[in-house]
């Protein structure tokens, strides 16, 4: 099959037979018979992929879908129980943005939402990516999605050398050239899966890829190596301390952590500061505190975080400076942010 006629049209054939089975979508042949997404799943699997593969969305997305089957469920849902469900997909910011999005769409939109990328990108936590891949997945608006797969992709097919992120103008530019007027929808989804499937960040397989008698990249050699990325500065370390108290109930001493920040509005154990130097100690109770002799080690966008941890077996009638004691039978490791669960693990060995 020569791909020198429409590559649009070359994708979206190959679309109709390989588009990847995932709980969110609907499939090409459903859709052609007149099946519509429901915008609430495509906006919560949009929101839960940013920055996560798919194979670690799938659980999630079917826990919330099966716990909070509409916007409005999800809008009247207690933030705990969301922040608690949202644990493990880390970038917490994401989750209370989350649930003020459903509560907009559930209460100033009458549940419905909109339909144009411009309107969405007025909801919050959604922003331009987002709400392209909204409008077209779940609306059919010819709208450019420019995700990590598409870039790819797009540089790659066009050859584009110029290093991510000052690529993106073009890139952008090429992709919405490339966006067809029929069948939008499937067809940002179509780009999206070739990248995930086929156009693969090593070893692309181009000999089974719909674009390959036109793709640039393939033609001039390069497309393993794009794309040409700006080398990124290392992460600093940042280091802390987490107290791990135990009440000798068996009820956990936990902290809330405030809702701006990072892991803003999650349950974590309390701790110091985290400092490039050296942390200064916070118990949060008097306690014999025993050092693990461990550390729980994590990394986040801007740093890596290397997390000293104290135990101690306090009293019943032992009061906090800070955090409250969470009866064990309330406690679920999973409730915690990953790096609070390590450092859970951690001590439980240790
Ligand atoms: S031919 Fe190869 S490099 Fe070009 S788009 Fe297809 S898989 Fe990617």
């Amino acid at each position: 099959m020569s791909t020198l006629r429409d590559p649009a049209a070359a994708l979206l054939e190959w679309y109709d037979r390989h588009a990847r089975d995932l709980p969110w979508r609907i499939g090409p042949e459903p859709r052609a018979r007149g099946a519509r997404p429901d915008p609430y799943r495509v906006w919560l699997s949009e929101v839960m992929l940013q920055q996560t593969t798919v194979a670690a969305v799938r659980d999630y997305f079917h826990r919330f879908t099966t716990l909070w089957p509409t916007v409005e469920a999800l809008a009247a849902a207690e933030d705990g129980r969301v922040m608690g469900e949202w644990a493990g997909l880390g970038y917490y910011a994401r989750a209370r943005n989350l649930l003020k999005c459903a509560r907009v769409v559930a209460h100033e939109h009458a549940g419905h939402f909109p339909e144009t990328a411009e309107a969405l990108r007025k909801l919050p936590g959604v922003g331009p990516y987002t709400a392209a891949a909204i409008a077209a997945i779940a609306f059919d608006r010819p709208e450019t999605v420019v995700d990590g797969n598409v870039e790819r992709v797009i540089a790659r097919r066009f050859d584009i050398r110029t290093p991510l992120p000052a690529a993106k103008p073009e890139i952008t530019a090429r992709a919405g050239a490339l966006t067809p007027e029929a069948r939008p929808g499937c067809y940002a989804q179509a780009v999206m899966d070739l990248g995930a499937t086929i156009c693969t960040p090593k070893n692309p397989a181009c000999g089974i890829c719909p674009w390959r008698d036109d793709c640039a990249g393939r033609l001039a050699g390069t497309a393993a190596d794009l794309p040409a990325k700006t080398p990124k500065k290392p992460k600093p370390v940042r280091h802390g301390i987490a107290y791990l108290a135990r009440r000798v109930d068996g009820a956990w001493l936990l902290e809330r952590r405030p809702d701006s920040g990072l892991l803003g509005g999650m349950l974590g154990w309390p701790g110091s500061e985290w400092t490039e130097g050296d942390p200064a100690p916070a118990p949060p109770i008097r306690a014999e505190w025993r050092d693990v002799g461990a550390e729980a080690r994590h990394t986040f966008t801007h740093f890596h975080l290397r997390l000293a941890l104290r135990t101690a077996l306090v009293p019943m009638e032992r009061t906090p400076e800070r955090g409250a004691f969470l009866p064990l039978e309330e406690f679920r490791p999973s409730d915690l942010p990953t790096v609070m669960r390590k450092a859970f693990d951690l001590a439980a060995k240790g």
